[in-house]
């Protein structure tokens, strides 16, 4: 199994001038995938159908090879918002601020003289006869995959202004098929808690409590934030590393849709470190997994936290804060430990209790 890895480096080294440079390029770059939305917007359009005739544009400096990468990307973009909306789907707008090229324009060069930053990233067949040779600096990251014998460096490149993205193909092996199942619940004590009781990340609340008594935007919110995905990102590790066959986690994206009844989850999370922060936790631990070959699925977490796993019960009064008290059968445990075997079940498909069968579709038994 492939999993593509990026890496941020930085271009800050560059001169005053290459990098009003590439301002200018970047700029005239979102110019004319504008020109090409315009143009594909009508009918979808397919990349194959790209020739030299219809990728022409009259007034622009641009070479036909940064046209292409233009028509392409206008393509992605406005089937992207087709797909995001629909019939109600609006033409997407370019901003000019960042662009990604292949190595048919750019080249990445290892730098042999200078110490302050690491290579060059060399860019060509831009146009109007500009050559542009950026300086870029290796973040960690970088240097983490660029020594890992799995990865192979890809030649394509994210530019803005400020950085280029570079990416990685990683070779992670096949899948494990040995190892437990487990369901995890993300929470504000713990940041995880399996489904057999374990617990990861105790010390997070304590972290989120710092980033809220920052004031909103400062420097010291800005640091406190830092520590708190540093943080993230080491239990993400623990937990992979834990070499589960399988890690079922909630459905983020099923948040936002009729479930009023159960935001206990995201609205704790959301609370305590916003709802970004909680996407980047489920974001970094679904790379963990992949890296270390766990098999990593959401599943929709409707009433996880109100649901009897013993039983299939399902009521709001179930829950007592950090307790679990089941009104049906009268299982009790830690809540979030029932939310992660709930989470479990609902990947299992061993929900042997109707009253218990959630999602969209299943309307609430009895709950409120
Ligand atoms: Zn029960």
């Amino acid at each position: 199994m492939k999993v593509v890895r990026s890496t941020k480096c930085s271009l800050g080294f560059s001169t005053r001038a290459k990098r009003l440079e590439l301002r200018e390029v970047l700029s005239e770059y979102g110019r004319v995938v504008n020109v090409f939305i315009g143009r594909f917007w009508g009918r979808r359009w397919q990349k194959r159908e790209l020739t030299k005739g219809n990728i022409v544009v009259e007034d622009t400096w641009l070479s036909a090879r940064m046209r292409k990468v233009a028509a392409r990307e206008a393509i992605d973009m406005a089937r992207a918002a087709r797909e995001r909306d629909g019939r109600l789907a609006r033409k997407p707008v370019h901003k000019g601020t960042r662009m990604c090229v292949s190595s048919t324009i750019g080249t990445l060069r290892p730098s042999k003289e200078a110490a302050s930053f690491d290579a060059w990233l060399h860019l060509a067949s831009i146009g109007r006869g500009i050559r542009l040779d950026l300086p870029v600096r290796y973040h960690r990251h970088y240097l983490r995959y660029a020594q890992d014998p799995r990865a192979r460096r890809k030649e394509s490149y994210i530019i803005t202004e400020e950085s280029v993205q570079l990416a990685f193909e990683v070779e992670v092996g096949e899948p494990r098929t040995e190892g437990p199942e487990l369901g995890l619940d993300s929470g504000v004590h713990a940041l995880a808690t399996l489904s057999d009781c374990r617990r990861f990340g105790t010390d997070l609340e304590g972290l989120m409590a710092i980033v809220r008594r920052r004031r909103h935007g400062s420097r010291g919110q800005q640091r406190a934030r830092h520590a708190l995905h540093q943080r993230m990102a080491e239990v993400a590790k623990e937990i992979a590393a834990l070499e589960p066959r399988t890690l079922v986690v909630e459905d983020l994206k099923r948040l936002h849709h009729g479930m009023r009844r159960d935001r206990r989850l995201s609205r704790n999370m959301r609370r305590s470190l916003g709802a970004w922060a909680y996407r980047d936790w489920l974001g970094r631990l679904e790379r963990a997994c992949e890296m270390n070959r766990v098999r990593f699925v959401r599943v929709p977490p409707a009433y996880s936290s109100q649901r009897c796993h013993v039983c299939g019960h399902t009521e709001r009064g179930n829950r007592k804060g950090e307790m679990f008290r089941c009104r049906g059968c009268g299982y009790s445990d830690q809540a979030d430990v029932n939310a992660a075997r709930n989470l479990l079940d609902r990947f299992e498909g061993g929900d042997a209790h109707p009253a218990g069968a959630y999602g969209p579709g299943f309307p609430s038994p009895g709950v409120e």
